[in-house]
């Protein structure tokens, strides 16, 4: 499956996502796409809006190594536990790293990609990334997430990123540009 990123302001990115209901084919060559382009990004999270796709999936691996790849579908947090504040950034968001308060540790609750029920733990990092990519899920980026002082400092950044990846609009045909 080709899939390509989506870039900020992207109205995908604030939109809420649906469950998965069909666990086949074409769920797992969605996962494998995700995962090759978190790696070839370099990222250490993908969610499924961040491809344009919007589902209740994502996929992390907080080492970089392969066989710490994780698929999530259908993922719910709970025993959000202790406060840590931390700069983050996000492969959709490019260039602008905010620091963002998350809980230090929390359990998962999700469908591995077979549909079945599994249950994990984790802190720190992987704590974090799990919460970042739960926010995509619900239509939410770090700049939410942030103070109003730290999106002032990326500001420009932002406004870049707006000139660059604003929606694409219906073009008339064969406008008068030439
Ligand atoms: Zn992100």
């Amino acid at each position: 499956m080709s899939l390509s990123l989506v870039y900020y302001p992207d109205p995908r990115l604030r939109e809420a996502c649906a469950p998965v209901k069909t666990f086949d084919e074409s769920l797992r060559r969605l996962a494998e796409g995700m995962l090759e382009v978190m790696a070839a990004k370099r990222g250490v999270g993908l969610a499924g809006p961040q491809v344009g796709v919007l589902r209740r999936i994502f996929v992390c691996n907080h080492t970089g190594e392969p066989g710490d790849a994780q698929i999530y579908v259908n993922p719910e947090l709970t025993d959000l536990v202790g406060s840590v504040e931390a700069d983050e950034g996000c492969l959709c968001v490019p260039g602008v790293y905010v620091p963002v308060r998350r809980a230090q540790r929390c359990a998962i609750r999700a469908c591995d990609i077979e549909g079945r029920p599994i249950e994990r733990a984790g802190e720190n990092l992987l704590a974090r990334i799990w919460q970042h990519e739960a926010d995509h899920l619900e239509g939410v980026l770090i700049l939410d997430r942030t103070s109003a002082v730290a999106k002032l400092a990326v500001r420009n950044t932002l406004r870049e990123l707006e000139k660059t990846h604003r929606p694409v609009r219906a073009r008339a045909p064969f406008s008068s540009r030439g």
